[in-house]
């Protein structure tokens, strides 16, 4: 009988085997069968992709550290909207115990107008969109099938994107005209939300500035008001005066007396002046952290662009620098025109129904296609 060379032997072994190589896998818990799956279909996809870049290397060898960014997001969601349900009542209430009593004893009949009718504008405003922004869907792609023209297919869902639709790792979902997700909406930031969420931040950094401009002085005075009484508070009643005090004849000979002069503040008083300062920082500090983020979506709007198409069209951008051509945002349809797309302003009046106002009108398009919207540089009469 003629021996089979090795070469020959070897594939055959490796049949032998696989059977027995996948009932040890089977016999090992679903999460590991999964795990391992998920790592070898990982190593894979490094090389089996011919249009694999140093990009996709990157998301792949990332990817955990993503998920574990993507959940802990995820899990906060509910903790971040609850602290600024909590900051915000917080100012709420030291604007309603503190500064209306203040306003309504010192300010003219003209000012206490203007400070009410302003105050409970804007709080109307912040709370108005807050709640939409938080609780209106940003967009989803359908389920059934659809005619929608799509630009490329999600690696993750399976299914075929429209232009400006990205996915969300946190979501876990494809969202339509994807912006970023906000941690302190717990929500994505999309086609059907996104005025709620610039409306939310551009009021909210209103409020914060009024409360800053129109609480400096009362924060100046209350500062002030707690720096004297630290120095005052040295000598806290209640001391016993003996020893030196019988040697300077602050206290006549043979008696112990105790020091009880009257309190300068009150703790009504203290809690008044920290609440004051507490409000004054917190608004403050907010304003200017939440103005720079409005300020830098304000720019992205009149350029019809998003977050994400930021950084595409920076890319998109260069490379076709490097061709010698010049790329041109297809969304972009001009300054003003791109506020009353992105607003919803179709006639004059709206300015003020939809945009000083709350108003639950829904964005231009479905999201899916955007060929439909105008490309007139001036296509609102306005
Ligand atoms: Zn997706
Ligand atoms: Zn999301």
């Amino acid at each position: 009988m003629r021996c089979c060379p090795s070469s020959v032997l070897q594939p055959l072994r490796c049949v032998r085997l696989r059977p027995c190589i996948r009932k040890a896998r089977s016999r090992l818990p679903l999460r590991i069968r999964e795990l391992f799956t998920y790592i070898s279909v990982l190593v894979h996809s490094l090389y089996f992709n011919s249009l694999t870049d140093s990009d996709v290397v990157f998301d792949s060898v990332f990817e955990p550290v993503f998920l574990t960014v993507d959940y802990i997001t995820r899990w906060f969601g509910t903790v971040f909207v609850c602290l600024v349900v909590f900051l915000t009542s917080s100012i709420l209430a030291i604007a309603y115990a503190v500064l209306l009593p203040l306003i309504l004893n010192t300010y003219s009949p003209a000012w206490i107008v203007w400070h009410v009718f302003y105050g409970h504008w804007n709080l109307i405003m912040i709370a108005f969109h807050y709640y939409k922004a938080a609780k209106t869907s940003p967009g989803y792609l359908p389920l059934e099938r659809n005619s929608s023209p799509f630009v490329s297919v999600c690696k993750k869902c399976i299914m075929p994107k429209p232009a400006r639709t990205h996915h969300c790792g946190i979501c876990n979902t494809c969202i339509l005209k994807m912006d970023h997700h906000c941690p302190w909406l717990n929500n994505c930031v999309g086609h059907f939300n996104h005025r709620y969420f610039f409306s939310f931040c551009l009021f909210m950094t209103l409020g914060c500035v009024y409360c800053s401009i129109s609480g400096r002085n009362l924060f100046l005075d209350a500062y002030n008001a707690l720096e004297r009484f630290k120095h005052l508070d040295v000598e806290k009643p209640g001391v016993p005066v003996t020893g030196m005090g019988v040697l300077l004849g602050l206290v006549p000979t043979g008696q112990t007396s105790y020091q009880t002069p009257a309190p300068p503040y009150t703790f009504r008083d203290k809690m008044t002046h920290k609440s004051i300062i507490y409000m004054w920082v917190l608004t403050s500090t907010v304003g200017v952290a939440l103005g720079a983020l409005t300020f830098w979506h304000a720019v992205l709007i009149s350029r019809g662009e998003t977050s994400i198409e930021r950084h595409i069209n920076k890319k998109e951008t260069k490379r076709m620098a490097n061709r010698g051509r010049v790329f041109r945002n297809p969304y972009n349809y001009g300054r003003l025109n791109n506020w009353k797309v992105f607003l919803g302003v179709e006639k004059r009046s709206h300015w003020v129904t939809r945009v000083l106002l709350p108003s639950g009108h829904t964005p231009y398009g479905d999201g899916r296609t955007w060929e439909v919207f105008p490309t007139k540089k001036d296509f609102i009469s306005v």
